[in-house]
């Protein structure tokens, strides 16, 4: 899933300062389940909004918190906010970078203003309460050569063929040996699949024309003019 994480207060009071209407929208996709920007999280921005503008003794403040299915989804998005929005000059947005776009796109004449920043794809440890980089979406994926761990994102380099020199007892020479070389777990996985011919396979370079930005998929395909 997105993996986000509220920005400091002081930074979404700022951006919301000028406005005594504000519109708060969580998002019940990634940023919810993540507890980063649910309805709850929404809810309790709008205290501490509200809180805030008491203490400057600025009291003139009104504001709605909801939250939506899923704000990366134009329609949804359209359609779940399109009789509250237009009371509020202004919403501020829990959702990833994607929701808070769609959000702008759709309601033009309405300030979005961010409130959390988007990390990465990523896995979540509940036990641990951490999350890690899986993928970087890179448009061709080669887990099935890998044992199912990443090299263009674990590897800090993103080798496609084996470990680098820097490798130590297992560890990767990049961010003072805390992170495992992906490398090695994966040199370590498909031997114990009885797989290490898919170890010692020459990959070529990637073609990175498939994860060139901004990318799209799906759709009806352009019919091609046909040549006289
Ligand atoms: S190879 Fe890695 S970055 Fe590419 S799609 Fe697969 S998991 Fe994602
Ligand atoms: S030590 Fe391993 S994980 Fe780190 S950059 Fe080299 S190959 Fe990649």
């Amino acid at each position: 899933m997105i993996i986000a994480q509220q920005k400091p207060l002081k930074e979404i009071f700022e951006m919301a300062k000028n406005f005594k209407r504000l519109l708060i929208v969580g998002c019940d996709g990634c940023t919810s389940i993540i507890q980063v920007g649910g309805e709850k999280q929404a809810q309790v921005l709008k205290s501490l909004l509200e809180m805030e503008r008491r203490l400057k003794g600025k009291k003139k403040l009104t504001i709605e918190a909801s939250s939506i299915l899923r704000q990366c989804d134009r329609d949804i998005a359209s359609t779940s906010l399109r009789s509250s929005v237009k009371d509020y000059p202004a919403v501020i947005s829990l959702a990833c970078g994607v929701g808070v776009q769609t959000l702008a796109e759709q309601f033009p004449d309405k300030i979005i203003i961010p409130a959390v920043d988007t990390k990465f794809i990523g896995m979540h440890d509940t036990e641990a309460g951490k999350f890690y980089e899986m993928c970087r979406a890179c448009g061709d994926c080669i887990l099935f050569e890998t044992g199912g761990i990443c090299p263009i994102t674990r590897c800090a380099k993103s080798l496609l063929n084996g470990p680098c020199g820097g490798q130590a007892k297992g560890k990767c020479e990049v961010g003072e040996g805390k992170n495992d070389c992906a490398w090695i777990l994966i040199y370590n996985r498909l031997k114990e699949r009885n797989k290490l011919d898919l170890f010692t396979k020459f990959r070529l370079p990637r073609d990175y024309r498939v994860s060139e930005h901004p990318r799209e998929l799906g759709g009806e395909p352009e019919e091609k003019e046909e040549k006289a």
